[in-house]
């Protein structure tokens, strides 16, 4: 089958004839039917990792973990209700489905859980992909290939959301307006946030934001965040997201937060950074970091949108085939107006 390899840091991704997966005991193996790029990825295939803080990706890896395709095979006897044929989402991990950490949908802490782009769990930037069974979703009618691909980026943001001390009228911050930031507007809103801003430096990202239900945007690089924060929110936010990550921006989120306010870092900063703690001290700010979802995030996605009721579609700006995936994977690292792209390998 077709699959996007990582040969090294810092060269492009090649598409090659690789190994088609085989179905454990208690896993399905789908046909890909759309996989988002995602900037983790784009990051991990640049960093020398020489700081330890992330796991270095082995040569002939592949990436993707934001997906969604076809039942073409199911492993075992215990097949969970799944059968060849049917449409599905799934978190990006294959765990033992046992354990106190599974029970709780909680996947990434299975002490025997394996991640997507290691040697023994390639990724979905190819064209069939091995699914845990308990990290499978069904896919209702009305929801598609992509948006069920949209599914992992929305669950960043919701966890994300929910790790903030969010209330009915609260006031937001978040800064980044990338699939991340844009994903927290969202959950923001959802939540019942007040007043929702979103700052970039990138002005022309500012349309993008409204539609995810920003209810104001700061042009970062012209504007002075905390300034215009006071005209629109009558003073400074009781949560800002840092959806940037990097150096700096968690000590920005400290300055410009309310007393007793609450900052999440969301932003996956790759190397040093520093901060004032007498800042965060004096604010008695709570600090919070996010990292990844539980499977009800997922089952909650699912539902939202086979009900018509999350409104993404924005957040698809492209889609490619295996053909010029390379390339376009290339292409987003520098930060343009993309939000989400999509790989379809059935386009090629
Ligand atoms: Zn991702
Ligand atoms: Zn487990």
């Amino acid at each position: 089958m077709k699959a996007a390899v990582f040969k090294s840091v810092g060269t492009p991704l090649v598409v090659e004839d690789v190994a088609e997966p085989i179905p454990g005991p208690e896993e399905l193996v789908i046909a890909v039917r759309a996989c988002g790029i995602c900037g983790t990825d784009l990051h991990w295939t640049e960093h020398h990792n020489t700081d330890g803080a992330w796991r270095p990706l082995a040569t002939g890896g592949i990436l993707g973990h934001e997906f969604a395709g076809e039942v073409v095979e199911v492993g075992g006897e215990t097949n969970g209700g799944f059968k060849v044929g049917e449409a599905i989402c799934a978190l990006p991990f294959v765990s033992c489905g046992r354990c106190a950490a599974c029970m709780a949908g909680r996947f990434y802490r299975c002490s025997s859980v394996d991640t997507r782009a290691t040697p023994t769990l390639p990724g979905a930037y190819a064209e069939f992909t091995r699914v845990g069974l308990a990290s499978a979703i069904r896919l209702p009618e009305g929801v598609d290939y992509r948006m069920g691909a949209l599914v992992e980026p929305l669950a960043v943001g919701l966890a994300a959301a929910e790790r903030a001390t969010l209330q009915a009228g609260s006031t937001i911050l978040i800064m980044g307006a990338g699939p991340v930031g844009l994903s927290v507007a969202l959950w923001c809103r959802h939540l019942g946030a007040r007043q929702v801003v979103v700052s970039d430096l990138v002005g022309a990202r500012a349309s993008r934001a409204a539609d995810f239900g920003a209810t104001e945007f700061i042009d970062a690089s012209v504007e002075t965040v905390s300034d215009r924060l006071h005209i629109v929110c009558g003073g400074p936010p009781d949560v800002v997201f840092d959806c940037v990550g990097v150096a700096g921006t968690m000590q920005q989120a400290i300055e410009v937060v309310a007393n007793d306010g609450c900052v999440v870092v969301a932003g996956l900063c790759m190397g040093t950074d520093s901060i004032v703690p007498a800042i965060a001290v004096v604010k008695a700010i709570d600090l919070r970091f996010t990292m990844c979802y539980e499977k009800r995030h997922f089952e909650v996605i699912v539902e939202l949108l086979g009900n018509g009721r999350l409104d993404v579609a924005q957040l698809i700006t492209g889609s490619v085939g295996f053909d010029t995936f390379c390339d376009r994977f290339e292409s987003l690292k520098c930060a343009g107006p993309d939000l989400k792209v999509m790989l379809e390998p059935a386009g090629t």
